[in-house]
């Protein structure tokens, strides 16, 4: 059977912030665009965000972004790549007022500027008083500016492929990226996208874990096609449990909540925040957050019947502070909880957020792999921005507000890299028929039905190895890791991996292509979760968002350096952190104290 083909400049995978910010540069230079989403545009993630975006307006308190580059070396854990990061902080002003002016409806100060709120780790002065840095459309950031780049790329005429599954990246024998081999989720119908730069956006890897706040879309299909592709991936290691989740649930409250005057507190009503960070208090750092709460409830001032949870307080706030600035989370709390916020605590507990790891790139958003000893190279015409991307901007711990900024900078990056690349390189590259067979045979797999694989009594289902395989990950390498834990880690996802190859999607006689979509999530899943606990595994001290009870300190001698996981053999290397800014002084390691 022929397969449709279809060329393009540029495919972008991904119609989150990243992969519009992306496209509408592109589209408005009238290059050829297509952007692929496995669901409706304005379904991705970024639509969930809520606190905000960061950028030093000084519209509330006085800011710079050289203090907002510092927050950020220093929230990343020292583990950052200082040229990113002064490049995204010095972006920030203009990107947000560039989506001001496409149209996004930021709440606003009596004096008509954009509100700003405060948000975890912002300091004025490189480490004084906090800042309030967080640019925000109440509590519905990322609605506002998800639909706003949707629409402004329909009127640039971008090229949709809505509800379209990118299965795998096509390449040549050189390792040069072609496109992408993608079906369409109604009919099944598979195409091919050929095109002479593709732009891979497809968002976080929330999914891994069983208690998370991300979208049951956000599985890291992207991450995995890299691996596929023999691209490495950096510090898988390091991801972010937010600490303040709908207890037992996960759904996200935003740290706005901290940020309008909302405080934690553990069973004996004590603000026990005070003590882990006396200074930024309940404004510290996620990961500084998280590992507090862990602890008060491993020392059993824990609240409630099971005492699981402590509780995160805004019912000493103005009910119309908490109505104007936070009615999603008023929703959120009513419909999970059952609590009225002005009135009651919310119990909560940390959930897995943010995948700080991901696809390296440089700051122009090129993907960037190791060659020889310690020298890079980018991969022609290959890009990666947004939550796939590792910049590395976020090192060890993002900052909150941090991630809608990457998107859109490093969005608008990679588009403007891109439209200098197509000058030079004007014709498609041929395609090998072989990149498109081995595509195709992975999509195969999952094409036959229940009956024709056969053995009924061995036989397991996709959606029950899901759920056993986030529960792995949540109890191997969640926000406390020791050796003894993570090698039993990697042994069960092992394990997994290899029940996936004989499991079936369903038992009925018809296959749904949305239960198809499920069993090639999994895959990916399961080779970013082994690539997650390898990482972390290996890693032999704590920084950031990975901390090992067994190697309780950082240790910058042997380890201020990323990690590459490459899916053959399992392998690991180590590349160093980009301590050179652009044009301003390093910020060298310190104690990261809040
Ligand atoms: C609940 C929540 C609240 C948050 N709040 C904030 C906040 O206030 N401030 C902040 O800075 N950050 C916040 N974050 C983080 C931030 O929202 C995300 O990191 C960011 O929006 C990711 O954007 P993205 O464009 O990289 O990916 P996404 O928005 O996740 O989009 C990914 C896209 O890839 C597509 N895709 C994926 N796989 C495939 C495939 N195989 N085939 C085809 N298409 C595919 C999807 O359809 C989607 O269009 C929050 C995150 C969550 C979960």
């Amino acid at each position: 059977m022929t397969i449709a083909k279809r060329k393009f400049d540029t495919l972008v995978i991904g119609a989150g912030g990243a992969g519009l910010r992306a496209a509408l540069q592109l589209s408005q230079a009238e290059a050829a665009v297509a952007v692929i989403s496995k669901v409706f545009p304005t379904r991705s993630h970024t639509v969930a965000a809520q606190g905000g975006i960061n950028a030093a307006l000084g519209n509330v308190t006085d800011d710079h972004w050289h203090w907002h580059m510092y927050d950020t070396v220093k929230g990343s854990d020292y583990l950052g790549d200082q040229d990113a990061i002064e490049y995204m902080c010095r972006a920030a002003p203009n990107t947000v007022i560039e989506l001001e002016h496409y149209g996004v409806p930021f709440s606003r100060l009596e004096n008509g500027r954009i509100y700003q709120r405060p948000f975890g780790g912002q300091s004025q002065n490189f480490g004084g008083e906090q800042a309030a840095r967080t640019c925000a459309a109440a509590d519905r950031t990322g609605h506002a500016m998800l639909h706003t780049l949707y629409q402004q790329n329909i009127n640039a005429r971008t090229h949709f492929f809505d509800e379209f599954f990118a299965v795998d990246l096509l390449k040549n024998e050189r390792g040069d990226i072609l496109g992408a081999l993608a079906f369409d989720i109604e009919s099944g119908e598979k195409i091919i996208i050929e095109a002479k730069t593709t732009l891979i956006a497809t968002g976080g890897a929330g999914q891994l874990f069983r208690t998370n706040t991300n979208a049951s879309i956000n599985t890291g299909d992207g991450l995995a096609m890299a691996l596929r592709a023999g691209i490495p991936l950096q510090d898988m290691e390091f991801f972010q449990f937010h600490p303040t989740g709908v207890a037992g649930k996960g759904m996200l409250i935003s740290e706005g909540v901290r940020g309008e005057g909302g405080y934690l507190v553990n069973c004996e009503g004590e603000r026990f925040m005070e003590r882990y960070a006396p200074h930024a208090k309940d404004l510290a750092s996620r990961d500084v957050v998280s590992r507090a709460i862990a602890v008060e409830i491993r020392e059993g001032r824990g609240c409630g019947p099971n005492k699981d949870y402590v509780l995160l307080k805004v019912d000493h706030l103005d009910p119309e502070v908490i109505k104007k600035r936070l009615p999603g989370i008023r929703d959120i709390s009513l419909t999970f909880l059952g609590i009225d916020p002005i009135e009651a605590p919310m119990p909560v507990f940390p959930t897995a957020h943010y995948t700080m790891g991901g696809i390296p790139t440089n700051r122009y958003a090129q993907v960037v792999v190791p060659v020889g000893t310690g020298a890079e190279e980018e991969i022609p015409g290959l890009y990666a921005a947004g939550e796939c991307a590792c910049a590395s901007v976020h090192g060890a711990n993002r900052l909150g507000g941090n991630s809608l900024l990457d998107i859109v900078v490093f969005g608008r990056a990679a588009g403007k890299h891109i439209i200098d690349y197509l000058k030079t390189h004007r014709q498609h590259k041929p395609l090998p028929d072989e990149t498109v067979e081995q595509a195709v045979q992975r999509l195969a797999r999952w094409e036959q039905p229940a009956s024709a694989v056969g053995h009924s009594a061995t036989v397991e289902s996709v959606s029950a190895l899901k759920a056993e395989f986030q529960q792995v990950m949540e109890e191997k390498c969640g926000v406390f890791r020791t050796e003894e834990v993570l090698a039993e880690g990697v042994q069960a996802v092992k394990s997994i991996q290899e029940r996936l190859k004989h499991a079936v999607i369903s038992d009925y006689s018809r296959i749904f292509n949305t239960a198809r979509v499920e069993a090639l999530e999994l895959e990916n899943l399961v080779e970013l979760g082994l690539a997650t606990v390898i990482s972390a595994l290996s890693r032999q001290e704590s920084r950031g968002a990975h901390s090992r009870v067994d190697f309780p300190k950082r240790d910058d001698e042997h380890w201020l350096r990323h990690s590459l996981y490459y899916q053959q053999d399992n392998r690991l290397s180590y590349k160093p952190v980009r301590t050179r800014p652009i044009s301003v002084d390093t910020f060298p390691p310190k104690e990261r104290v809040y």
